[in-house]
């Protein structure tokens, strides 16, 4: 079997479409009127009101395939098979209306008889004392005790910060023992990537206030998750989440662009991946009007694209690529999501005008960590000093993650905490300069860097020139 990702989404919203779901198109990356979330990191984060009761729901049941980014897991990509920083996630949600067992039932139909996955291979986990999910997974569905693990907190109870939330109920695919770390208990909830996590179940029930009670919601919500990459990547027996169709023509132009082969060496396949990865995610947040800047989801997308630029650099690829590489993205994606295609030019010119920035200073960049390395290891130390890491950040551009990532490759660290203090200072410099130049006005419009939408960014920017001729 040969499915495609877009296969597998197609599959997933006509399946919910006959369960009374109304499909929805994905929504933008940036959250609307939500300030507790920085990007849009799962299907439910953009239908929270509906699921809260501020707004009603155009149906009590829907089902999207939702653009996610989740900057949480930017250590793991490439280096784990499941994990990117930029995602599509399919869902479907019920808004007060079915519960778990409908959730349930409906997640092993189609996981078992639309995607014909074969029972012996899948395994589920319930939250600690959730006995009814428990229950339905072994009386009603025939899952056996022994492929039922019940799992804590971290694992299964589905939370942000602030919102809906609840127990939830996962569904596993062993991908066999190759992929195993070889632990005696190795089982569903185990790191390691025998056991992939696809399908997330959530009985949302509770809405979690700034004080952190949790608040029973009048009518308990099913909102689930499932990785379209992931379940692609597994039906396929593919050995991760890039490795399947399309995205691997991605990787192929990596390839290409850096003269490599991908599958020879573990150090150059875990770069081709990050950018295969990064590549995505800096196109579809430029696309919903993210533009890279030092703060918020601006700095998300900076550090995004000058990862990517570094490892393309690893790679031995000279000058800029990334800009070029946005074209297979747009190709391979522009059918299911038309604003790819009507944002082309823009994606492509802020991207090739963040790596040029970047490109200057780079290659210095590298060069004086690499002399901050060798001072380290003649001195036997193994902390870089706060203050180098943020000349590093304040002059040549390296995001922190950035010279921790390399520092980390030699077993090294840094002073954060100092760093921190550095990065406060320069903020409070900057704040002083300001009051006293009479321009506070850059402080009124701080959220400017926050609400990097292009068109936000230009009122704002025209706002602020008003302003400033008062
Ligand atoms: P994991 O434990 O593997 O990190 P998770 O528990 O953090 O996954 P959820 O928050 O439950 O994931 O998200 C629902 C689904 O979205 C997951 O079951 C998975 O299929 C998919 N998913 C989550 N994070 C990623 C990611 N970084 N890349 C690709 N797919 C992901
Ligand atoms: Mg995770
Ligand atoms: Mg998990
Ligand atoms: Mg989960």
């Amino acid at each position: 079997n040969n499915y495609s990702l877009h296969k597998i989404r197609e599959e997933y919203l006509n399946f919910f479409k006959e369960k009374n779901h109304l499909v929805r198109e994905s929504f933008s990356l940036v959250p609307k009127n939500d300030k507790s979330l920085l990007l849009i990191n799962a299907g439910m984060a953009p239908l929270k009101p509906y699921f809260i009761g501020t707004l009603e729901p155009p149906n009590k049941r829907m089902s999207t395939c939702q653009k996610c980014v989740r900057t949480g897991d930017i250590e793991n990509v490439g280096k784990t098979d499941r994990h990117g920083t930029f995602f599509e996630m399919l869902g479907n949600f019920s808004f007060g209306d079915y519960f778990k067992t409908e959730a349930i039932d409906w997640a092993w139909e189609f996981m078992t008889e639309v995607l014909k996955i074969s029972k012996d291979k899948l395994w589920v986990s319930v939250y600690l004392d959730d006995d009814d999910a428990y229950k339905i997974w072994n009386e009603k569905i025939g899952v056996s005790k022994d492929r039922i693990v019940r799992l804590g907190k971290e694992d299964n109870f589905w939370e942000m910060e602030v919102g809906p939330c609840g127990p939830c109920s996962e569904i596993y695919i062993d991908r066999g023992e190759k992929y195993s770390c070889g632990d005696e208990d190795c089982k569903p909830g185990c790191e390691c990537d025998r056991y992939v996590e696809v399908w997330n179940l959530v009985f949302s029930q509770y809405d979690k206030d700034e004080k952190g009670n949790y608040n029973p919601l009048p009518n308990p919500n099913i909102d689930t998750g499932m990785g379209l990459e992931r379940i692609t990547a597994v039906l396929n027996d593919a050995n991760n989440i890039f490795e399947i169709e399309p995205i691997i023509t991605i990787i192929n132009e990596v390839e290409k662009t850096a003269n490599v082969k991908y599958g020879e060496d573990k150090k150059t396949d875990v770069s081709i991946r990050v950018i295969t990865d990064h590549i995505r995610a800096m196109t579809f947040l430029v696309c919903d009007g993210v533009i890279p800047s030092n703060e918020g989801r601006g700095y998300v997308l900076r550090r995004v694209i000058r990862r990517a630029s570094r490892h393309g650099k690893l790679l031995g690829i000279k000058g800029n690529f990334l800009n070029r590489l946005v074209d297979s993205v747009i190709d391979n994606w522009k059918e299911f999501y038309n604003e790819l295609d009507d944002m082309k030019g823009q994606i492509k010119k802020i991207i090739k005008i963040e790596e040029e920035k970047f490109e200057e200073t780079i290659d210095q960049g590298i060069e004086i960590l690499k002399s901050y390395i060798n001072e380290m290891k003649s001195n036997n130390e193994t902390t870089l000093k706060g203050e180098k890491a943020f000349k590093l950040y304040d002059t040549y551009g390296f995001p922190l993650d950035l010279t921790k990532e390399i520092l980390e490759d030699e077993d090294l660290k840094v002073d954060e905490e100092q760093f921190n203090k550095e990065m406060e200072s320069q903020r409070n410099r900057a704040r002083s300069a300001r009051s006293s130049d009479g321009i506070e006005a850059w402080d009124a419009n701080k959220s400017l860097d926050l609400d990097v939408g292009i068109k936000t960014e230009f009122e704002g920017y025209d706002k602020l020139s008003s302003q400033s001729k008062v």
